[in-house]
């Protein structure tokens, strides 16, 4: 099945370092890195190509075999493969995603689609399959066991064990699902509708929004439903009438159009399923993750609901009672009202600016901090690679060493962070890998992407606190890639766990970073060089910490409606019925009537019935989290353990395992109780 994730993009194969020759039969300069022997398109397609001819002879290596099948003979020429497909794809990625000149760039988006394809012809091919199929289990090596056993389920999640006649259909309706959906998100953006307001209903927006609007000759203004004009006024418009109109809007805006195309998407998957043998398509999407069946979401969706309703609950008097002494006569608050009376509310209870904790969050000290935590966390250090060649000058590559007792000093891979913006590069911040691992023959390497500020002369790139936090949350990525790739099998890093763990472990993360001494260690002001005070640190967490187990309520209610999607027969649904009695059940925010939520909500293009994503990952990284000693998070002993048991395996263990083996039980719900109480606060520190 395909994998999603919110912020990297690249993922699935990893791939090879085996007989990496070129055509003529000299060596290529280097089969790993596509942007040392020439940044041009013709250098980057002969790259890719010699690639593309190791993944070919893996494949033909290991259809070729006679006699009976080997982990040796089969699946290593099988992961050999792999491992150039990763290469290549990775490394056109990284070109396309980060390259100067848009002549590269755009040769490097072309051969991913050809390397793409390329996957789909080794993920659908019945030769290999039965190759793999036929390899006795190895009873004493439970990873290769573990990597056979779900690269056989990917092969049939994808058909290919069926007849011909059934596999053209299946194609058949891949493709119709993939058409579909791009029309779905197409609508979505094509669907911008307007809304007029009077001078009066915009009191409360900021004035530098007042002033990017044109007045119109009869005294109105025009808004539309596009991300600039929405969220401020759902979050600053004191006019409940507008925030209304400009909500009940936003959620109409590809009503009715989509109303047809969800229909036919939602009956292809449907049908999908059934021809693969599952009862419907919550069941096939959850087939290779590890919460494996759509009757587990609904017991984690009961679960996490039976934790946050009590406080959510007890959010919504404290905001509806602010609210009554504002505008006294308010007897509830509806869905269009929840995010402005939120703002209301944090700014007078928590007195806190966003602002005010810029100045001590310069990008240069930043990075030098999150490098010297993870150092400090996971017992490695970090060397600047000062020699090392890097495709645009501002990438600065450091090699990663261990410094756990008995391996100090082993080289474990490399990481390059490519950090600030410049003119073609991604737009986003992401973590991906580069290079895979594979023990004793190649060493994980991995990217960052960000646009953060800073990193020219005279610019000190003050970050926001939660830019901060995304910037570990990537490294953490980064992290796992480098941590759990020194296994044997290149598809078996980091990168390549279940689906629904993947964000765990930089979730986790990213709870590190309310702690005052943590924060203290790097956060000074850039002119003063005072350190970070404590007092503001406390008036931040304490402002994020409020309303939490209302969010999550917010998530319960979507992935319980993703759910409910494509758990049943598409044709009997009411869309618009479903999505109140969902409202009703999950939020005391009163549902707006007219809305048409289904036919806007572009995560059912990717993630379908998989919503709960977030939600588990939340558990587990709360989980994780209260284990640490609250009193040193980095030092304790548990840092290590964790490091041992849930990032160092990679993929060579399902997910469900490693939360057992770190936390000795399955995930539970005491410590997001406790997170969402609020009781769960970082302790002041010792001194200061
Ligand atoms: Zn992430």
């Amino acid at each position: 099945m395909k994998r999603f994730c919110l912020c990297f993009p690249l993922l699935a194969c990893t791939g090879s370092l085996s007989l990496a020759y070129a055509q003529s039969g000299a060596p290529a300069a280097d089969p790993i890195h596509a942007w040392v022997q020439g940044s041009d398109p013709a250098s980057l397609e002969v790259w890719v190509n010699q690639r593309l001819d190791e993944e070919k002879a893996d494949v033909d290596k290991l259809i070729a075999v006679p006699g009976p099948r080997t982990i040796e003979n089969t699946l290593r020429p099988y992961d050999d493969a792999v491992n150039q497909l990763a290469l290549a794809g990775n490394n056109a990625y990284l070109l396309y995603s980060l390259a100067d000149a848009a002549n590269l760039r755009d040769r490097a988006q072309a051969l991913t689609s050809k390397i793409s394809s390329a996957g789909t012809d080794l993920g659908l091919n019945q030769k290999v399959y039965a190759a793999l199929a036929a390899i006795p289990q190895p009873s004493d090596d439970p990873a290769t066991r573990h990597y056979l056993e779900r690269t056989l389920l990917e092969y049939r999640l994808a058909g290919v064990d069926k007849d011909d006649a059934t596999r053209k259909q299946i194609r058949a309706l891949q493709d119709k699902i993939t058409d579909l959906a791009l029309a779905f998100g197409r609508n979505v953006a094509d669907g911008t509708l307007k809304v007029s307001a009077t001078r009066a209903e915009l009191d409360g927006l900021p004035p530098d929004f007042i002033a990017r609007h044109t007045q119109n000759a009869d005294g109105t203004f025009t808004l539309t439903t596009d991300q600039p004009d929405v969220k401020p006024v759902l979050n600053f418009a004191s006019n409940a009438g507008l925030r209304q109109r400009m909500y009940l809007a936003y959620n109409s805006r590809a009503y009715p159009k989509n109303t047809q195309v969800l229909r036919d998407l939602l009956a292809t998957r449907q049908e999908l399923a059934t021809l693969l043998g599952y009862p419907h398509f919550a069941d096939l999407n959850t087939a290779d993750t590890m919460i494996g069946s759509s009757a587990n979401i609904t017991r984690l969706i009961d679960q996490v609901d039976a934790v946050s309703r009590p406080v959510a609950s007890r959010e919504y008097a404290e905001i509806l009672a602010f609210a009554q002494k504002r505008q006294p006569g308010i007897t509830s608050l509806s869905q269009a009202d929840k995010l402005y009376w939120q703002e209301q509310y944090r700014r007078a209870r928590y007195d806190f600016d966003a602002q005010a904790v810029r100045p001590y969050f310069p990008y240069a000290e930043v990075q030098a901090g999150i490098l010297s935590t993870a150092a400090r966390l996971f017992h490695i250090s970090f060397k600047p690679v000062k020699d090392a060649v890097v495709w645009d000058r501002s990438v600065e590559a450091f090699d990663v060493f261990d410094a756990a007792p008995g391996n100090a000093g082993k080289r474990l891979g490399r990481i390059y962070l490519d950090m600030h913006p410049r003119e073609g590069k991604d737009k986003w911040f992401s973590a991906g890998p580069v290079v895979p691992g594979i023990a004793g023959r190649q060493l994980p390497e991995g990217m960052l992407i960000c646009n953060f500020s800073g990193g020219v002369a005279g610019d000190p790139g003050l970050m926001e606190y939660a830019e901060v936090v995304t910037f570990f949350h990537e490294f953490g990525h980064l992290m796992h890639h480098i941590l759990g790739g020194q296994g044997q099998w290149s598809a078996a890093g980091g990168f390549n766990v279940e689906s629904d763990f993947v964000e765990a472990p930089s979730q986790m993360l990213e709870e590190m970073f309310h702690d005052p001494t943590i924060l203290q260690s790097f956060g000074k002001h850039y002119q003063t060089g005072e350190t970070l005070p404590t007092s503001l640190i406390a008036k931040m967490n304490d402002a994020s910490a409020y309303g939490r187990a209302t969010d999550l309520q917010w998530f319960l209610q979507f992935s319980t409606y993703g759910l409910q999607l494509h758990d049943r027969a598409p044709a009997g649904i009411d869309f618009d019925a479903l999505w109140t009695a969902d409202t009703k059940r999950f939020s005391p925010f009163t549902p707006v009537d007219g809305i048409h939520y289904a036919e806007s909500f572009t995560h059912l293009e990717g993630y379908a019935s998989n919503l709960y994503t977030y939600l588990l990952d939340k558990v587990i990284a709360i989980d994780f989290f209260s284990q640490f000693d609250q009193h040193d998070l980095l030092d304790g002993p548990t840092a290590m353990r964790y490091r041992r048991t849930v990032l160092e395996p990679g993929a060579n263990k399902p997910a469900a395992e490693l939360v057992r083996d770190f936390l000795g039980r399955p995930q539970g719900m005491d410590a997001l109780k406790s997170w969402m109480n609020e009781e769960f606060r970082p302790p002041a520190p010792a001194t200061k």
